[in-house]
């Protein structure tokens, strides 16, 4: 990619500060690790949307679309291409009667905050998980006996040539963690979801109670990108690490959390690197110890580092910036949540 040309290209759509160049994805990611992405943008109208995916097209740039990274483990070695975030840049909700209008940079929490001011329950399980409406509709979200599937009437999508389309509930093609998002490649954009009329006090007891069974079985005060590996069949992820000895396991700034087995922390500023370490680790142990294959449910992407460079002197300084940022970046996270 001529970053440059495309930088150039961009400044022509978007406005000048929602274009970022080396941008550090660890700011972007719950996991709080990740290298840089050559350009990332955060379009705000469907027309901004549209004619960047164009202009990626016709310039052959590879792109990753992304909401609020929170089922994302970047590499070291960052993102070549363009990271297109749709998050707080794209995050509108509308409501009228039972049904939402909602732009896929919604996150969950704010959706089903505003669907119980509206009483209207069937968001409930949804909302404690961090991620956006996008998200959530890639990746067929699910908690608690429900998934994002039951609550989705149409979506409306980009594809990428930079063409709308309005897919229905069916033509979504949800699975278990993934959609035809994932494998067309569609962008979706916004979507229409279909509630019932409910009762405000039972719909705030039931998210009451949903958070409290969070908040006491997961590990929310380190970054991570929740449950790290994919539910194998017949057993439960968490169960078999633990079985395997493995709860609590500490590799170098990575950890197995103490807390829910099936969750790989960041315990320590640790980068992706040693993250990935420890996933590759616990896969083979359970493997050993079990025969069966854990499949990771994050999404693994981007680059390894350059090895000559993480031995220049030049790197070793980058390294120190870039754990000040993170540093800074979990600090202030940190704070948020209190
Ligand atoms: C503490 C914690 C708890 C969690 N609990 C749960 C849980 O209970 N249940 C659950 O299912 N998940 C859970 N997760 C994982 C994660 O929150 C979900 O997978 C969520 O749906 C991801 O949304 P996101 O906006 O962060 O997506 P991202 O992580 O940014 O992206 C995930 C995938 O979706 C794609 N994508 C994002 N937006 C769009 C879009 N607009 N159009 C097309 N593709 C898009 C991306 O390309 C990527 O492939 C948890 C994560 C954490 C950190």
């Amino acid at each position: 990619m001529d970053k440059e040309k495309i930088y150039n290209e961009l400044k022509k759509i978007l406005d000048n500060d929602e274009i970022f160049i080396d941008e550090h994805m660890l700011k972007h990611t719950t996991f709080k690790v990740g290298g840089p992405a050559d350009i990332l943008v955060r379009p705000r109208t469907e027309e901004e949307f549209c004619k960047v995916f164009k202009l990626l097209n016709d310039e052959d740039v590879p792109y990753l679309v992304k909401g609020n990274g929170s089922n994302l483990l970047i590499k070291d070695g960052g993102i070549r291409g363009v990271v297109i975030e749709i998050a707080d840049n794209f995050d509108e909700i509308r409501f009228e009667g039972d049904r939402g209008y909602v732009q896929t940079g919604a996150l969950l929490s704010e959706i089903g905050q505003r669907a119980m001011e509206e009483k209207l329950t069937g968001f409930e399980f949804a909302s404690g998980i961090p991620g956006t409406l996008g998200g959530a509709l890639a990746m067929n979200a699910g908690a608690y006996d429900g998934e994002t599937k039951n609550f989705v009437h149409s979506v409306r999508v980009v594809d990428r040539e930079g063409n709308i389309i309005e897919l229905s509930n069916e033509e979504m093609e949800f699975g278990y963690r993934k959609s035809t998002l994932i494998k067309s490649g569609y962008t979706a954009l916004s979507a229409t979801i279909q509630l019932s009329h409910g009762n405000y006090d039972e719909i705030k007891e039931k998210m009451d109670d949903l958070r409290h069974r969070r908040e006491s079985k997961q590990p929310l005060e380190y970054p991570s990108a929740g449950s790290t590996f994919k539910r194998p069949e017949g057993y439960f992820a968490g169960k078999l690490i633990q079985d395997s000895g493995l709860k609590g396991y500490i590799h170098k700034r990575a950890r197995v959390s103490p807390k829910h087995s099936g969750f790989v922390i960041n315990s320590d500023g640790a980068n992706a690197t040693e993250v990935i370490e420890l996933i590759e680790h616990v896969k083979a142990t359970v493997f050993e110890k079990f025969g069966v294959r854990l499949e990771e449910e994050v999404k693994i992407l981007g680059e390894d580092p350059k090895l000559e460079d993480s031995t220049s002197e030049k790197d070793s300084e980058a390294e120190t910036s870039e754990k000040a940022i993170q540093e800074k970046v979990i600090s202030e996270e940190t704070g948020k949540n209190k």
